[in-house]
């Protein structure tokens, strides 16, 4: 790909989405000090200069997602994010039940293997939780936390949090919603949307990988995974990844800054689906009549062999996903098209297009014309 600097063709974006330019140069700006680290709780004029590069990273990313920015707390992403959640709650209430969404990222439903207390909710066909049906769980079941997934991100369905947390607040549990896929993508506001906890990823906004935060709302609890240092306020200890945090930062920016052409992706989108549909009249497209984050499509020819397709892309020089990026290269078939009930011929046939940022027409086109290409081959 270096030697002839031809543009990647990459739409694969839900799974990790290529480094901003500003995101880079923050990055590069820090790591190009020379002679002295960037410690952010040293007291001398180079720890502080790390603090003042962490403090303003933490208020951009506060603005992201509608919080103040003594609510963020930085830690190693996602995945962190969800344990450090799921693990408080289930530790610290045995008694009490989680309801988790059968739709969750890895990092949640398998905790339902861990923790007894942890209890999945069924979907309905679009992989989302149906409010009576929470209602009815929580009445019956003494709960501490609910936890749903905002945007799904294999499908890309949007699932509506603020009614969840409603309902679990009624009933008297906390929120939590794992916001990966929504930020950037949707607006997301805890405050508005009441949520008590949030987890978020720099590298699906375009940050550096490795690097995330904990929002927490209004509820005055601060779940801890790790012990050790005093950092971020003793609720997460570690020496702060000052050149990531900085890259995460000017992500956060840009993404608040873009979200209204991210909205803009869903045109671009549903015209591809159009023409998908045009080449391969029998392709099935999932939760195309739900509610869906505007940069993704998933879709499954009936009886197609995922993993080759995503080869032959592959060799086209175009980078897509067979669902969720977490399993794509263990073939795992897809947990969320499971949950919602979808057919195994179909299931281990998804494909994932995710777009972002940097996506333009010329990538849709290269697309297209390779589906042409596969489709009629796998057909003959
Ligand atoms: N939640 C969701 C919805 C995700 O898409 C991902 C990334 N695959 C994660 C959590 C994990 O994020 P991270 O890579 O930052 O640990």
């Amino acid at each position: 790909m270096s030697e002839n600097k031809r543009k990647p063709i990459y739409l694969d974006y839900n799974a990790s989405a290529p480094l901003r330019p500003d995101a880079k140069a923050a990055i590069i700006d820090v790591l190009s000090i020379e002679g002295a680290a960037l410690n952010a709780s040293a007291v001398h004029a180079y720890g502080r200069e790390g603090r003042k590069i962490v403090e303003n990273a933490r208020n951009d990313i506060a603005k992201l997602v509608g919080a103040d920015k003594n609510q963020v707390i930085f830690n190693s992403g996602a995945t962190e994010g969800n344990n450090t959640v799921i693990a408080h709650f289930a530790n610290n209430y045995p008694e009490e039940n989680i309801f988790i969404s059968a739709t969750e990222h890895p990092s949640i439903l398998e905790l339902a293997q861990i923790y007894k207390n942890v209890k999945i909710i069924p979907v309905d066909q679009n992989g989302l939780v149906n409010a009576e049906t929470l209602d009815h769980l929580l009445q019956e079941n003494k709960t501490s936390l609910v936890s749903s997934i905002w945007v799904n991100n294999e499908t890309g369905a949007i699932q509506n949090v603020s009614e969840l947390s409603e309902i679990a607040h009624k009933n008297g549990a906390l929120f939590h919603t794992d916001a990966t896929q929504a930020t950037g993508r949707i607006p997301v506001n805890i405050k508005e949307n009441t949520i008590d906890f949030l987890t978020i990823s720099s590298h699906k906004i375009g940050g550096p990988q490795g690097i995330g935060a904990l929002i927490l709302g209004l509820c005055a609890r601060t779940p801890t995974l790790l012990h050790g240092g005093g950092q971020e306020k003793f609720a997460r200890a570690g020496t702060e990844n000052v050149a990531a945090i900085a890259g995460f930062g000017a992500a956060a920016k840009n993404a608040l800054e873009y979200l209204n052409h991210y909205q803009a992706l869903g045109k671009w989108r549903d015209d591809l689906e159009n023409k998908i549909k045009a080449i391969s009249p029998e392709v099935v497209i999932h939760c195309e009549n739900a509610k869906r984050a505007p940069n993704t499509s998933f879709f499954s020819i009936p009886n197609a062999n995922a993993q080759s397709i995503l080869m032959s892309f592959d060799l086209e020089g175009i980078a897509i996903s067979n669902g969720s990026a977490c399993s794509s290269g263990t073939v795992k078939p897809s947990t969320t098209l499971k949950a919602m009930g979808v057919d195994e011929t179909l299931s281990n046939a998804a494909l994932r297009i995710s777009l972002g940022w940097a996506s333009d027409q010329t990538d849709i086109d290269a697309f297209l014309k390779a589906w042409e290409k596969i489709y009629h081959r796998i057909k003959k």
